[in-house]
């Protein structure tokens, strides 16, 4: 269709040029006859016969025939005395007509009714109203100059071939990409895989829709990695709430059984007494460090921009935790540290992280020595010279309520989550943690920034 109307559209343009090319000829011929004429009236003029005049003055075309038109309208000379003009009355014709009229005529005629040869006549008046004419037979030669230039069709019609294939070939391509472009449109629709390697052309058009390609694959790759961010952070609640109802039910069922037989029992000897005080006073300490524990770690779930931090000399604080866990242990706790150590932290949750490797330590490991090292660069350990713990649980131990002796856990106290408030307190801290058997178990972490 738009080929169709391409074409037409140059052949109409085409033709126009060619008409005005040969109108454009017939106009100069047109003047240069006129000019013969003048220039013949002028001759008679400076007192030349008709004849010395033609001799004299080089016409235009070759062929050419002067005729001179007396008033009356009968010619009295014709330089073809072959095949002499009719003998009718000249100024009827409407060259003469015109000439009589406005000075100069011109017109494309026969000289006779029974002649077939065309003459192209130009005639001006020359004085003593006579009319001097000049015919220019359409003979092959005048045909041949009015002609317009047909190389210049030739090549239109060239160019025009040449571009009716570029834009087809052009249009293919595009039509290609734009197919490409829809059926991946279709697919990401549907919700059917799209790998992104959707093969487009190499112009502008393709790389516009590798563009395209490409920020939906990256924009569904987030969206699928939010989703799962999502369904982690649901199931982690899910979690956290199940074992919260969990642990709170042990410590608060044997309060209320307490309770319950000091209530009813208020004879009870002191003795027994004291054991149910003892046992709701356990209780009670485990439920506290159990909300604790629990409010810590919501409120790491929160994230890094929810946490205040300030210079912290970690050095007086890994001192001061160390010191307070000293009081309840007869197990060495050696510190290895550099002078100056400073890093822009949470008071809180730095202690957290230390107060817990150093505690586990002491309530789990058996150990005779417990070492808290770390570098002017922010890298840490604590190790200790213990049992360690069996290989399988080690992948686990970060996990919330995770434990690898529930009862000695319980027993000690343990809520299940210290390790893991370690954990998200260390990447708070733009670090991560590892752990391993080395002779006893030795955590490993880095934190920053370090200030110093
Ligand atoms: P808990 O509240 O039970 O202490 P944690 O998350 O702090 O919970 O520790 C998880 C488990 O890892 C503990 O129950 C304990 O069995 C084990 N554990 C932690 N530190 C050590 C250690 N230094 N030596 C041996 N076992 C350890």
């Amino acid at each position: 269709m738009v080929f169709a109307i391409s074409w037409t559209l140059v052949a109409m343009f085409m033709s126009f040029q060619y008409h005005r090319e040969k109108e454009f000829k017939e106009r100069i011929l047109a003047i240069e006859m006129k000019n013969y004429n003048l220039q013949l009236v002028e001759a008679l003029d400076d007192g030349l016969t008709i004849k010395e005049a033609i001799t004299e003055i080089q016409p235009p075309l070759a062929g050419i025939r002067v005729s001179v038109i007396e008033p009356d309208g009968s010619v009295s000379f014709d330089n073809n005395d072959a095949t002499p003009f009719p003998k009718d009355n000249h100024n009827n014709r409407p060259e003469v007509i015109q000439a009589r009229h406005i000075g100069y005529g011109k017109s494309e005629s026969r000289y006779s009714a029974n002649d077939d040869e065309y003459y192209f006549f130009s005639a001006v008046l020359a004085p003593g109203e006579k009319v001097v004419r000049s015919g220019a037979p359409y003979d092959n030669s005048l045909n041949e100059l009015l002609r317009a230039d047909r190389s210049f069709l030739w090549v239109m019609g060239g160019v025009t071939i040449l571009m009716s294939f570029l834009a087809y070939f052009m249009t293919w391509r595009i039509s290609g990409t734009i197919k490409r472009l829809n059926s991946f449109a279709a697919k990401a629709e549907n919700g059917e895989p799209i790998d992104g390697e959707e093969k487009f052309s190499n112009d502008e058009l393709g790389a516009i829709a590798r563009h395209i390609v490409r920020i939906y694959v990256q924009r569904d790759r987030q969206h699928k990695e939010a989703m799962m961010a999502r369904d982690d952070r649901d199931r982690l609640e899910k979690e956290l709430t199940d074992n919260i109802n969990h642990e709170l039910k042990t410590p608060v069922a044997s309060m209320l059984i307490c309770l319950d037989l000091l209530r009813d029992h208020p004879d009870l000897p002191a003795e027994r007494r004291n054991e149910f005080l003892q046992r709701i006073d356990t209780s009670a300490r485990r439920l506290s460090s159990l909300l604790q524990d629990v409010s810590a770690i919501t409120r790491m779930d929160g994230g890094a921009a929810t946490i205040a931090k300030t210079d912290i000399d970690l050095r007086e604080l890994i001192e001061s935790v160390a010191s307070d866990c000293a009081l309840h242990t007869d197990i060495k706790i050696r510190l290895d540290l550099p002078e100056r150590l400073h890093i822009e932290g949470n008071r809180q949750y730095l202690e957290s992280i230390f107060r817990n490797l150093i505690d586990n330590a002491i309530a789990y490991s058996g150990a005779s020595e417990i070492t808290v090292a770390g570098t002017a660069a922010g890298y840490f350990s604590v190790s200790d010279n213990g049992a360690g713990i069996p290989e399988e649980h080690l992948p686990h131990i970060f996990e919330r309520f995770y434990r690898v002796d529930k009862g000695r856990s319980r027993a000690q106290g343990g809520t299940g989550l210290g390790l893991a408030i370690v954990s998200t307190a260390v990447k708070l801290h733009q670090g991560e943690i590892t752990v391993e058997n080395d002779n006893g178990l030795i955590f490993r972490f880095n934190l920053g920034p370090i200030l110093s």
